[in-house]
């Protein structure tokens, strides 16, 4: 499951094979023990684990990694992050990363005019940066420019040149002097996913043309002061640190451009883009990251130091806008494995091949008695037509349906005994390619896919999922994972992997106990991406605390979405629906469908799941 490579140290194996959070030297919790006590107090699965020490540790990882490439390179200014509340704008996440923050005037970006009103209600360093980011109305500029005469250091950034304009407007008829950024179109690209987030056909930002008449307007408005920020953003996961390093370049010598026209600049804004190593393969590959944190800082620090030093200019303070990287390692969601499907194993619950068989039977039975290390792909080729020609007798009426239960179950038997014979071999013919995939075990996992972890979905992201504990014992199952939404696409099947992406994940045998599997890293987006897919509402939630002595406090458990409230969301009303359901029960009464007293106990069950969670709900779960 490769914990050590894509943890970053925040998980890892115990001696008794059991995930542990480690969120600092000394502290650890076996994450199977908090699963436990959240089920003995009655509550149900599935759920996602918040480590809010685990934000604490990245927020100081960020600020220190920047402080130490400062200190190395004897940097002229200093470093201070401002974090994409877009994220994840959970309380829990905003208020962790403001008070791990708020020492290192770490601060806050909104990009709606919700989100700000979310950021001007935080408790802030009187330093830290209140960057608005995205298309503004006037409300936006209005709410913005309130922000500074509440004492918060609120940037407006500039994301097309009309916006200038508007936000002079507001100002002078609030009479208060605003702060203002602005965003440069680099020609720089990022490189992954996110890579058309930067170029000259990005959806945000001026022009080097239009950079210049905002200085040359804001001269002539005697303004030049409040132009203080310049901010580029090359797109989210940045798999490689030769693009940061390009696009850093290409920024620091439009700010040094900006100077020399005159603008009186003090930050440089440098975007989001620091990566996570969801697959810990290190590489460019588009789920992870060939740099480190660390590395990433030093990079930065000493590529704006150089041109600075080569155009003269003072260094400026560097803001980053870094939020994956923040918050992606503190949420784990525990999804409960409710029950197993695959190809038919059981052949010999079937009643065996007799002479009233159908001859394709028989053959088939042949092929699996006789295949061997030599012919396996001439059987495998045989197994493939006779399995068609089972199917095509079928629908004439020439195969009984006994006799087509014994065909399948016999050409899965066939592929799982050719597997194994392959299992080791260096060379595996092309139609074989597929067979671990075909042969895989569905595990039936308790959540929704959509809710969850929607980019697995959207854009094929990976996040590392592993069993939470029996990991000393060798797995012995491939599988693949779905989950309970009634959308095929509701399925996982593609999993980290150190060089490629693997088509199946090695599990274990359920055995009486439940059996638990973790999705990690899914803390950054996939809380505010999920929707309700089949009415599946939000996960329960547990805040969780580690203690020394591997002990833990549950802070905080937030129940899941009840199935009211989803429902609610698509325009019904409680009262209407348990009004409809009794004017129905009455009606029943009459025509006695509905035994009598009968209604009451309908009437109360019914009522019970509209308060109820949405995901399956099992005793021993
Ligand atoms: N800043 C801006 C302008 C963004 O558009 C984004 C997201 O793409 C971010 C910051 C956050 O990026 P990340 O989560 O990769 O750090």
């Amino acid at each position: 499951y490769q914990v050590p490579n894509w943890s970053g140290g925040w998980f890892r194996v115990s001696e008794k094979g059991a995930v542990e959070v480690t969120p600092s030297p000394g502290l650890h919790a076996p994450l199977r023990s908090i699963v436990d006590e959240i089920v003995e107090r009655g509550e149900s699965l599935p759920v996602i684990l918040r480590f809010p020490q685990v934000i604490t540790g990245r927020v100081k990882h960020l600020n220190e990694s920047f402080q130490a490439a400062i200190q190395e390179y004897g940097y002229g200014g200093h470093y201070q992050g401002v974090f994409p509340i877009k994220v994840n704008q959970r309380r829990v996440v905003v208020e962790s990363v403001a008070a791990a923050g708020y020492d290192y005037a770490h601060g806050l970006e909104a990009g709606s005019k919700a989100e700000l009103a979310l950021c001007l209600a935080q408790k802030m360093h009187p330093d830290a940066l209140l960057c608005c980011n995205g298309f503004k109305d006037d409300g936006f500029i209005k709410l913005a420019l309130w922000g500074r005469t509440l004492g918060k250091n609120v940037v407006i950034t500039i994301e097309k040149y009309s916006e200038l304009d508007r936000i002079l407007k507001q100002a002078k008829a609030l009479g208060v002097r605003p702060a203002m950024g602005v965003r440069f179109k680099l020609h720089a690209r990022g490189s992954g996913q996110w890579e058309e987030s930067g170029g000259d056909q990005a959806k945000f930002g001026l022009n080097a043309y239009e950079l210049l008449r905002v200085v040359e307007r804001l001269r002539e408005e005697d303004m030049l002061d409040t132009l203080v920020m310049l901010h580029t953003h090359i797109g989210s996961q940045i798999t490689d640190i030769r693009r940061v390093k390009v696009a850093v370049r290409e920024a620091t010598q439009t700010y040094a451009g900006l100077v020399a026209a005159g603008a009186q600049l003090k930050y440089l804004n440098v975007g989001g883009g620091l990566g996570v190593d969801y697959d810990g393969s290190k590489t460019t590959f588009y789920a992870s990251m060939n740099y480190t944190v660390k590395e990433y800082a030093a990079d930065i620090v000493y590529t704006v130091q150089e041109v600075c030093k080569a155009r003269s200019v003072p260094d400026p303070v560097i803001v980053s806008e870094s939020g994956r990287a923040l918050t992606a390692h503190h949420a784990v969601l525990i999804m409960p494995v409710v029950d197993v499907t695959g190809p038919t194993r059981d052949l010999e619950d079937l009643a065996p091949a007799d002479e009233n068989s159908h001859q394709i039977v028989k053959d088939m039975e042949e092929i699996l008695v006789n295949i061997t290390g030599r012919n396996y792909r001439e059987s495998y080729n045989d197994a493939v037509g006779d399995k068609q020609t089972l199917h095509n007798l079928f629908d004439l009426g020439y195969v009984t349906l006994p006799d087509r239960a014994r065909g399948e179950a016999l050409f899965n038997a066939i592929l799982r005994k050719i597997a194994k014979l392959i299992q080791h071999e260096k060379y595996v013919p092309d139609e074989l390619e597929d067979l671990q995939k075909v042969l895989a075990d569905k595990y039936i996992c308790n959540f929704s896919l959509f809710q969850s972890l929607p980019d697995n979905w959207a854009i094929q992201a990976l996040f590392p999922i592993v069993p939470l504990d029996r990991l000393n014992e060798k797995p012995t199952r491939q599988a693949t994972i779905v989950d309970i939404t009634c959308d095929s696409d509701g399925k996982i099947e593609k999993f980290i992997d150190l060089r490629d992406v693997k088509a199946t994940l090695p599990l274990h045998e359920p055995g009486d106990r439940p059996y638990y599997l973790g999705a990690f890293l899914m803390g950054a987006y996939q809380d505010v991406l999920g929707s309700a897919h089949n009415l599946f509402g939000k996960v329960s939630e547990a805040h969780v605390t580690v203690r020394p002595g591997g002990r833990f406090n549950i802070d905080l458990f937030v129940r899941g979405q009840k199935a009211r409230r989803m429902i609610e969301s698509m325009g019904y009303e409680e009262p209407m629906l348990r009004d409809a359901i009794e004017d129905q029960a009455d009606a029943a009464l009459k025509t006695k469908t509905l035994a009598p007293g009968q209604e009451q106990e309908l009437l109360e069950d019914y009522g019970e799941e509209l308060l109820g969670y949405t995901y399956l709900e099992y005793e021993e779960s």
